[in-house]
């Protein structure tokens, strides 16, 4: 089986990410999924944004000037969906002595043309609209973000999701939905309870990131929120753990890699066999042209060995052009 194409906050690499124009780029590119991040807003709205803030995106900081935390970011759970709505989108950029920086200098430029914000439920409207125009079928691979900020500002992130994909008929593992997240704590709490609650039965993937990253945190008994230690998810030897709670894991595709052109090449690690082996499906993250994982020469190189040696289920990519086209290259 070779893996499905999933597009990356839509065809990233060609227009601003997680906007609706690229999420159409990526079906007519031919992905099988768009993946999404969710994120709640200050009214309780979901939206679809990757991060928990505005300002790497949008015009924020200039529309909405002393509204940033401490840190110096505007959080979206600060502000309302009607606030949000109003704010202009741009590919993703960093602001230097006061002038936008593009993220990705090759990619689609900053502020260039209009584009907005929308909600978790415009997008299913909006896939399903293209599947209805398209024949195509189009699945999801809906992302929450940081269920744990949302839990410590006091919000059910992951409650609501499932309200969603319930009214939207995200219901079975043929709806053709996959749930990931970092935090397996809330992994853990789906399985225990809100699937079931929700009428919600889709797939569950353990997102693996690196413990540095900061990128989960859990409430001690002490009342302090502390980094979570990650680093074990990615030993093959220790797959069985996550398979208690979870379908699928969602490595960082560097995880799935060993070696290297000063080694004897580039090859698949052990993790993506033992994952199979636990009966779990593997969806690494993420596979870009222009930020290729250590040790790997092109996109094609990398795609060949996750699909030929490690075969992965699905590739999560921001070039699905180029996923699509190697699947079809390969044997
Ligand atoms: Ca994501």
């Amino acid at each position: 089986m070779k893996p499905a194409v999933v597009a990356h906050r839509g065809a990233s690499a060609y227009l601003p990410e997680s906007t609706l124009p690229a999420k159409a780029l990526a079906v007519a590119q031919g992905a099988d999924y768009v993946e999404h991040d969710i994120v709640m807003t200050r009214d309780n709205a979901l939206l679809i944004n990757h991060d928990l803030w505005l300002d790497e995106v949008s015009d924020v900081a200039e529309k909405f000037p002393g509204r940033a935390r401490a840190d110096g970011h505007f959080y979206v759970i600060d502000f309302d969906l009607d606030e949000i709505l109003s704010l202009g989108v741009s590919s993703r950029f960093r602001v230097e002595d006061g002038v936008a920086v593009p993220a990705w200098p090759d990619r689609y430029p900053v502020w260039r043309g209009r584009f907005g914000f929308h909600t978790f439920a415009e997008e299913l409207q909006f896939l399903a609209g293209l599947e209805h125009s398209t024949g195509r079928r189009v699945g999801i691979f809906t992302e929450l973000k940081s269920p744990w900020f949302h839990e410590r500002e006091g919000r059910d992130l992951v409650g609501a999701v499932y309200d969603v994909l319930a009214r939207y008929g995200y219901r079975t593992p043929q709806d053709g939905c996959r749930v990931m997240s970092f935090d397996g704590h809330a992994l853990q709490r789906i399985r225990d309870g809100v699937a079931a609650d929700a009428g919600v039965d889709v797939p569950l993937t353990q997102l693996i990131g690196h413990t540095i990253d900061h990128e989960v945190f859990e409430h001690r008994t002490s009342g302090e929120w502390a980094n979570v230690d990650v680093d074990w998810m990615s030993d093959p030897a220790q797959v069985g753990a996550i398979a208690e709670y979870a379908d699928g894991i969602g490595p960082d595709v560097a995880m799935l890699l060993q070696g290297g052109a000063a080694d004897s090449g580039l090859h698949a690690s052990e993790l993506a066999a033992a994952a199979h082996a636990a009966g779990m499906y593997v969806t690494p993250w993420t596979l870009r042209a222009d930020a290729l994982p250590p040790g790997a020469s092109s996109y094609a190189e990398v795609f060949d060995i996750l699909s030929g040696e490690a075969k992965v289920d699905a590739v999560i990519t921001d070039f699905p052009d180029l996923a699509v086209e190697c699947r079809s290259a390969s044997a």
